[in-house]
């Protein structure tokens, strides 16, 4: 298949557009994509997506933007911004909602780090033994998910951008931080970029020989959305043997994939694509946030486990929507969560209960809901840190008050009127990444 994609210009001409959705429909995905950021690929189009069902289709729904998404007080103010033609005006417009919505959730931009009066610009590191990477080429993906939380790296809202410049300056950090075991690849989308780009970025770390690194791993949703970036892509044999390189020269090929619905695993491609990731010595760990549209349900979480073990692959998070662009419309209550993942988790074998979940990543670190459990005749939620700024903090259980609605840590109250374990830590530990 050749390689195409649409966006907000070009997605009229896209045959199912015009044959299944109505002319308001279009104008709706018109609209809503001057403030959220909308790419596609002719992949999801004609092997994910169930036109003849695409009002629920998860996979529509997961890249095609909804009416929704935006507050209707938002969405008529673009529509008529949009209908009286004055670009300055949408474009102000659109900024100003685009602020509103929370570009930056959990202060990302307070993490990045610094060696020798030189800013790693394009790196963020918040939990001791992992630093992200975000290479300058790697800031876009193939196909855009509705809910992504880095959605304004995608809308060129430049100050909120990461992205690096150069590799050597992470080399010299990674260097002088023998905490660090493990580089993630992330972005956007690190497999958007061919492979001898990335190669001038791996090759460097490989040839540094940092004694404490010890995990490479590349966070991507190409896997799904992109299948043949490991089979048929002109370069894609030439991607498989940089993974074996990495492999051969001792380090773990941690390959993060992100699939929100089991529909993802189905295709022929994607289980060639598997197969041919995991011959390199590559292991396969999954992770999605749970989304209300697309797979809010116990059946969706347990296929998928299923399916993803028997293909040879890890199940590793469930994440929640963060706090984040239309976060209204894919938010799912996270008592609602909880019972979603652990009906689920209940029927899986062993092998699959590798996930852990449902977690919010917030400043603090990752905080997962336990459970709910009854003191002293009370329901009170169970949280603790899977990931945390303070690493003193991780694994140890805290309470807040039982909230059947609450949709983020910031709603939630502490329980027996005490702070959170992280308000109380989160500057005492010995080992604060701010
Ligand atoms: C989730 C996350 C990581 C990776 O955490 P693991 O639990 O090791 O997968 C690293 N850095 C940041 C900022 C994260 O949010």
């Amino acid at each position: 298949m050749e390689y195409r994609s649409y966006n907000v210009k070009s997605f009229k001409k896209i045959p199912q557009i015009q044959t299944y959705l109505s002319e308001e429909e279009i104008r709706d995905i018109e609209i809503v994509s001057q403030v959220f950021p909308f790419k596609v690929d002719n992949y999801v189009v004609e092997k994910l997506i169930d036109w003849d069902n695409y009002k629920d289709d998860p996979l529509f729904r997961l890249t095609f933007p909804h009416k929704d998404m935006l507050m209707p007080d938002d969405y008529e103010r673009v529509k008529a911004a949009l209908d009286e033609g004055d670009v300055n005006k949408l474009k102000n417009l659109v900024n100003e909602i685009r602020l509103s919505l929370n570009p930056h959730p959990a202060d990302q931009l307070s993490n990045v780090p610094e060696i020798n009066g030189k800013k790693l610009e394009g790196s963020q590191h918040k939990y001791k033994e992992t630093i992200l990477f975000f290479p300058k080429q790697g800031q876009t993906c193939h196909s855009y998910c509705s809910f992504c939380f880095r959605w304004p790296q995608f809308v060129g809202m430049e100050d909120l951008k990461f992205a690096s410049k150069e590799v050597e300056v992470l080399i010299e950090y990674v260097k002088a931080h023998p905490e660090i075991t493990d580089i993630i690849f992330t972005g956007g989308d690190p497999l958007i970029m061919g492979t001898k780009l990335l190669r001038s970025y791996v090759e460097p770390i490989l040839k540094a020989k940092i004694p404490h690194l010890k995990n490479i791993r590349f966070g991507t949703k190409t896997l799904g959305f992109w299948p043949y970036r490991f089979t048929k892509d002109k370069d894609s044999k030439d991607l498989l043997n940089l993974f074996k390189e990495i492999k051969n020269t001792g380090y773990h090929v941690a390959f993060m994939a992100q699939f929100n619905h089991y529909k993802e695993l189905e295709t022929e491609e994607v289980k060639e694509a598997v197969e041919k990731i995991l011959d390199t010595g590559a292991v396969i760990r999954t992770q999605s946030p749970i989304l209300r549209h697309i797979n809010d349900s116990a059946e969706v979480w347990e296929k998928m486990w299923k399916l993803q073990v028997q293909m040879g692959m890890i199940p590793y998070y469930m994440f929640m929507a963060r706090d984040t662009g239309a976060q209204h419309y894919f938010g799912v209550p996270l008592y609602r969560a909880w019972k979603i993942y652990k009906e689920a988790y209940s029927k899986v074998s062993g092998i699959a209960r590798t996930v852990r979940g449902p977690s919010m990543s917030a400043s603090p670190g990752k905080i997962c809901l336990q459970g709910v459990a009854e003191v002293n005749g009370k329901d009170v939620f169970v949280l603790s840190m899977i990931q945390a700024k303070n690493p003193d903090l991780v694994g140890v259980p805290f309470f807040a008050e039982f909230d059947e609605n609450a949709t983020w840590i910031d709603e939630l109250k502490p329980a027996f009127g005490e702070k959170f374990l992280f308000e109380q830590h989160l500057f005492e530990g010995s080992l604060v990444y701010a």
